[in-house]
């Protein structure tokens, strides 16, 4: 193996990192001058091509105890999966503008859950939103639209729970993964046929979901490399 660090920078010259010393005295090396110029167009050119040394993804080896919403999101595009529960414990929203959809998405579901108990659309809107004293009336009038939209019939049922850790959580928690509701029929569909032979199997990092709006509420959006609209995220959400 060869580790090598940037000793120049144009007439500046520089020392290796304490890391390269430590591994240095570490293994007994000697750290061997750089000769400039000596890394050619040419010399690298040369270099003959091999094949990737990665396997493709076992979707079988993926741990049992993964949660509803990372499954569903390998369902629906991997590299959000890859980017939310691979290389990070949870997605975290960035943007003012997915945390507003994503608090909508709470609110409808915890007025879901009242209605559930008896109470009335409106009285449980009025309740909930009694929970959240700061919000402009923009906001409020945003929310009460979201949650006429949310229960308007077409809607999953979210009668069912997942249990995690000994304990159950609402499925209605979903709305908050997948604000949109056609996102939510989309990825509740992938995620169906994970377990039959139409379900998805491997990994590919360079898939686009197909449905566009799965870009516009998702966290990565800002920086991945399959996002739709990805350098004009303003004018799609207007
Ligand atoms: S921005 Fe789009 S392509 Fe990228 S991870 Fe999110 S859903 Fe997938």
């Amino acid at each position: 193996m060869t580790l090598s660090f940037v000793s120049a920078r144009g007439e500046k010259l520089l020392a290796p990192s304490p890391y390269i010393r430590l591994l240095q005295e570490a293994t007994g090396t000697t750290i061997t001058p750089s000769a400039r110029d000596a890394i050619t167009y040419s010399r690298v050119s040369a270099v003959p091509l091999r094949p990737g040394r990665i396997k493709d993804y076992d979707k079988g080896k993926m741990p049992e105890d993964t949660v509803r919403e990372a499954r569903m999101d390998y369902a629906l595009c991997p590299m959000k999966y890859l980017l939310s529960y691979v290389l990070e414990k949870y997605p975290v929203y960035q943007s003012d503008f997915q945390m507003q959809y994503a608090l909508n998405a709470l609110i409808s579901a915890i007025s879901h859950l009242m209605e559930e108990q008896g109470m009335k659309e409106d009285e449980a809107y009025e309740a909930v939103m009694a929970l959240f004293p700061w919000m402009r009336r923009a906001q409020k009038r945003q929310v009460y639209d979201y949650i006429s939209h949310d229960l308007d019939g077409h809607d999953l049922d979210y009668g069912n729970r997942t249990e995690c850790g000994g304990r159950y959580y609402t499925d209605e928690r979903l709305k908050l993964h997948y604000p949109n509701q056609d996102v939510r029929t989309e990825v509740n569909t992938r995620y169906g046929r994970l377990n039959t032979p139409d379900g998805r199997k491997g990994l590919d990092l360079y898939e686009a979901p197909e449905r566009q709006d799965a870009c516009s509420f998702c966290p990565h959006v800002a920086y991945c490399r399959n996002a739709r609209y990805v350098g004009d995220q303003e004018s799609y959400y207007d």
